[in-house]
């Protein structure tokens, strides 16, 4: 999935109401890049809201993972950080300056066929983490 239209289709099915605020809030997080986490996310749909209540921002946010629109990686200071592609990708956590860097590799591809194969489900989404420290980090150690 990944219109607008299936969006709101899903939306429909599960009985959740369709709202402006709720396209605005899909719109806005599938534009922004980086790993944005709850509060950055409420910031950018306020520019355009600017009466939105972070409740509904989250709420939404919620029903956006459920459908495999997002992705939850990992919380940082209680803000849940969201992943918005879904291509398959491993992150990168810097424990020192907590970015999350993407990099693609065809060996995550290629597990994610075999796990497709070895197991018979079908896979919408991966989340693959590793920890350590960035290279500018590592630099200044
Ligand atoms: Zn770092
Ligand atoms: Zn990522």
């Amino acid at each position: 999935m990944s219109s607008l239209q299936e969006f709101i289709d899903y939306l429909r099915s599960r009985g959740y109401k369709v709202t402006p605020q709720r396209l605005e809030i899909f719109k806005t997080v599938k534009s922004m890049r980086n790993h944005p986490n709850v509060y950055m996310i409420y910031q950018e749909v306020k520019k355009k809201n600017p009466t939105i209540s972070p409740a509904t921002v989250y709420k939404t946010l919620e029903v956006l993972e459920r459908v495999g629109e997002i992705q939850a990686v990992c919380q940082i200071d209680g803000k849940t950080v969201y992943d918005t592609k879904l291509s398959p990708h491993i992150n990168i956590h810097c424990l020192k300056c907590h970015k999350i860097k993407d990099v693609e590799s065809d060996l995550v591809e290629r597990l994610v066929k075999e796990v497709q194969i070895k197991s018979g489900a079908r896979i919408v989404s991966q989340s693959i983490n590793f920890f350590g420290y960035c290279s500018k980090c590592a630099d200044e150690k």
